[in-house]
């Protein structure tokens, strides 16, 4: 299957599951992750009508921005505190923020550019030893107390659950990551903005937008699938 086949299919999968969730298609940001995929094909993916990829190793995403261009860019994967200072004011948002100490790095960093960061904070809602993100009874403490870091915007939460062959498997752990995003809410702090819920890959992203998801990160199902 082509590149274009493949946006097609997922856009069309998309569809499908904002209808199930009552929600309008527009409405669900779909993030093309583009790790390990040459710029040629992201190319393709840009000229099929997706505008926004997500990477998530800073070196990598840097080399492809140059190369690049109009392309909105995220970052996905982990961030060391080492690298911010190459990442801020270069991704139009990170997804995996998930320490006190990267949230200082970060505002101190953005400050030094005179910009405003936008952050997802990444949860761990299967709390797997092998993944980031901050556990999910220690979520709305942490968001708390991101509300003093001027220079970071949190915009939503986001999620990698446990693996499972069987994506309906992952449903409670889709809905336990919407019901603390409405909990967050609905403390209206006005410093924090829960617009994204960022969670969904290949092979779930229907599953998780029947419960809320309105931001999906798809790389094989529109790439095929990566060297190993
Ligand atoms: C690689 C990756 C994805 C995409 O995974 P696919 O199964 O290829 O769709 C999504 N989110 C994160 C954080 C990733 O690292």
């Amino acid at each position: 299957m082509s590149i274009l086949e493949n946006i097609a299919r997922v856009k069309t999968e998309i569809a499908e599951a904002a209808k199930v969730a009552g929600k309008d298609p527009e409405e669900i940001q779909l993030i093309a992750v583009s790790k390990t995929v040459e710029p040629a094909r992201i190319l393709e993916a840009q000229e099929a009508g997706l505008t926004t990829f997500g990477e998530n190793r800073v070196q990598e995403a840097l080399g492809k921005q140059e190369v690049l261009e109009d392309l909105n860019w995220h970052l996905i994967g982990q961030l060391q505190t080492n690298k911010v200072r190459q990442v801020v004011g270069k991704f139009q948002l990170i997804h995996s923020l998930d320490r006190l100490r990267l949230a200082k790095e970060l505002d101190r960093r953005s400050k030094e550019q005179g910009i405003t960061t936008e952050v997802l904070v990444q949860v761990n809602v299967g709390e797997e030893e092998s993944k980031g993100g901050v556990a999910p009874e220690d979520a709305l403490a942490f968001i708390e107390e991101l509300r003093s870091f001027k220079q970071l915007k949190v915009m939503g939460l986001m999620t990698i659950p446990p693996f499972f062959e069987d994506p309906q498997a992952a449903r409670p752990y889709f809905a336990k990551l919407r019901e603390l995003f409405q909990k967050v809410a609905a403390q209206g702090w006005p410093e924090v903005e829960m617009k994204w819920l960022s969670m969904g890959m290949s092979a779930d992203f229907q599953v998780a937008i029947e419960e809320g998801a309105n931001m999906v990160r798809v790389g094989t199902g529109i790439f095929g699938s990566r060297p190993r």
